[in-house]
């Protein structure tokens, strides 16, 4: 077993990203109605508009998260790295809503990316990432748009709204089930409706998304709920109304 994994991470390191890239086929556009979702009695409020108190840095575990929190939303401070929540959680139904600035600029990938890590599961990107991007007529690889189960799942349609309007993603996650001796019992779960549209019917997950290899397990626990800066040029996405309903 561990010389098969370690065979398999010296196998992986040799790879490059666009062998995991998978570009047909297209998901097809749909053109999303309006949405509107005033939180439930029940929620756990992550983000009403005010703080970032449910929050704290990735990078500094227990240091306040520093994006910029203005207008009722929260913009992406790329210098202070990922955030995440402070609470862990297990089997959840979140809803959360992000906008790309109206002056985005750059392609494919360059283009307003961030991302939803449903659980995260160590620094950095580690953790299971649905895809936040602009691909309102801006083409990448199929399994790295917005929708995504970041290089596992392409979305089912492509249900992006123009740059400057407020999109939503409401996900029911089921968490991952370990062994007590660490391997997989059951394989993470996931549903997501992005602007009101059904993109993943509870597809079942290879592993945590990963930028470069293929998909592996790791073990874990409940996990916080962990937003992503990532480090492109393009102008930093913001977020609104981030709710939880734990399962
Ligand atoms: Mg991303």
């Amino acid at each position: 077993m561990a010389i098969g994994v370690s065979l398999n991470c010296l196998a992986q390191k040799k790879m490059k990203p666009e062998e995991t890239e998978v570009w047909s086929p297209v998901p097809p556009v749909v053109t999303p109605g309006t949405t509107n979702a005033q939180p439930p009695s029940d929620a756990l409020i992550l983000f009403d508009g005010r703080d970032l108190s449910k929050w704290e840095s990735v990078n500094k575990p227990g240091s306040p998260a520093e994006w910029y929190v203005h207008d009722g939303v929260v913009t992406v401070n790329k210098k202070s790295g990922n955030i995440q929540t402070r609470e862990s959680f297990m089997d959840y139904q979140l809803h959360i809503e992000w906008q790309i600035p109206k002056e985005i600029e750059g392609s494919s990938q360059l283009r307003g990316n961030s991302g939803l890590f449903l659980a995260s599961t160590g620094k950095g990107d580690a953790g299971y990432e649905i895809q936040i991007l602009d691909n309102y007529n801006n083409r990448t690889y199929s399994n790295g748009q917005a929708g995504s189960v970041y290089k596992q799942y392409a979305p089912l349609v492509n249900a992006n709204k123009k740059p400057g309007e407020w999109q939503t993603y409401d996900v029911i996650w089921t968490a991952p089930r370990f062994n007590t001796d660490g391997s997989l019992k059951d394989s993470a779960r996931v549903t997501v409706i992005f602007n009101g549209v059904l993109v993943q019917h509870n597809v079942s997950l290879k592993g945590e998304t990963v930028y470069i290899g293929y998909p592996e397990y790791h073990a874990h626990g409940p996990s916080p709920i962990k937003l992503q800066a990532h480090g492109d040029d393009s102008k930093p996405i913001s977020f609104r109304n981030i709710w939880v309903r734990r399962l």
